[in-house]
């Protein structure tokens, strides 16, 4: 996920859309709101959509929910002077510090998603992130892969999660290559806590996509919410899935963040085995309950690749997967093979054996 600064892009309002009678079996043309609102925050164009609310209701929503994000994006960006470089900073000293309340929710959870994933989903690195310049807004201005050896100088000392260890009221790290960079969860922890703030006012149906990436409570005027997967090869949706309840969807892609060198592509996510972009996966669209979770796993799962997926999805316990591999062939479980409809030409499916 890429942060830029909070740029307010508010562009639609709230629209009415009659309940038509013969439609849907509505004894009277009662109007259904619908409140749609679109920023731009944590990186990336957030569309807000809230259905069946008083318009003063979901306005007031909307501006709690938009005051959470910008507090996360200041308080999370890897790159920033904020609160997560202050923690960065004194994790590799060594020394004991006080507990960080903003960032230890992260920290806690992200410990636990990065055992189940066997180390594959690991926040810790982000030096090694920082190395392939991803720690910049511009990637255009990144000329050259770094250099091997100082990508096998990290790996030698590779800082784990479990690097940050507590005391009490303190904590302390254990490796002085820790550098925690969030960008491959901290949007689906931002779009849960932002969610759970829309339940908080009572609302009861509504979506929070931020670039593709949503959590969904609910229903659309009591269907389903429809939802689009991108394509990773060339413009336009791959899929389409229906979401309804409260579920949050999430994709990986090697299309989302990269640089060119010499005729070859580099992108961002990070296979902590090797210290290079993970070379097996297009795009990983896992669906689970919480945004957190689904967004650590998509991450989680592109790097596992198709091999070794299965494996890790059952240890993370997501339910859904579907995977875009290298050569295009799709990997789903059984039951992601259900909820899958493909939008583009049908493609060679692999199937495996239930989660
Ligand atoms: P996502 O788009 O959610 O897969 O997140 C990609 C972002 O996560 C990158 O831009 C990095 O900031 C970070 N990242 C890269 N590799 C890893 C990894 N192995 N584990 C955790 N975060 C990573
Ligand atoms: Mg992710």
């Amino acid at each position: 996920m890429k942060f830029n600064f909070y740029i307010s892009l508010k562009i639609v309002t709230t629209i009415f859309i009659a309940c038509l009678v013969s439609l849907s079996g509505c004894s009277s043309s009662k109007p259904v709101a619908e409140f749609h609102e679109t920023v731009f925050t944590m990186g990336t164009l957030v569309e807000v959509t809230i259905i069946g609310e008083k318009s003063a209701l979901s306005e007031k929503a909307y501006a709690a929910i938009l005051d959470d994000f910008n507090y996360m994006h200041n308080t999370w960006h890897p790159w920033k002077p904020n609160a997560l470089k202050r923690v960065n900073s004194l994790l590799k000293t060594g020394a004991s510090f006080p507990l960080a309340p903003s960032i230890l929710p992260l920290i806690k959870k992200s410990q636990i998603l990065s055992e189940q994933s066997q180390g594959l989903f690991n926040p810790a690195i982000g030096q090694l992130v920082k190395l392939w310049g991803f720690h910049q807004d511009n990637l255009d201005e990144i000329i050259e892969p770094p250099e091997d050896s100082s990508i096998q100088v990290l790996l030698k000392q590779l800082p784990k999660m479990s690097d940050v260890k507590f005391k009490g009221l303190s904590m302390f790290g254990i490796n002085e290559n820790i550098q925690l960079d969030f960008g491959g969860f901290a949007k689906g922890v931002a779009v849960d806590s932002t969610i759970e703030h829309l339940k908080e006012f009572g609302i009861k149906n509504a979506i929070i996509n931020a670039g593709g990436d949503l959590r969904a409570i609910g229903t659309k005027n009591g269907r389903p919410w429809r939802i689009g997967i991108r394509n990773p090869r060339g413009d336009g949706v791959f899929a389409a899935v229906e979401v309804s309840g409260d579920e949050s969807v999430f994709t990986s892609g090697d299309y989302e963040r990269y640089f060119e060198s010499n005729g070859k592509q580099y992108h961002h996510i990070i296979d902590p085995r090797t210290g290079y972009p993970a070379d097996k996966t297009r795009s990983v669209t896992v669906i689970h309950s919480d945004a957190a979770t689904a967004d650590a796993a998509a991450t989680a799962l592109f790097i596992a690749g198709p091999e070794k997926w299965h494996e890790i999805a059952k240890a993370m316990g997501i339910k859904y997967v579907m995977l875009i591999a290298g050569n295009g062939d799709v990997h789903m479980n059984p039951t992601m093979a259900k909820r899958i409809e493909f939008i583009i030409k049908q493609p060679v499916i692999k199937l495996s054996s239930p989660l």
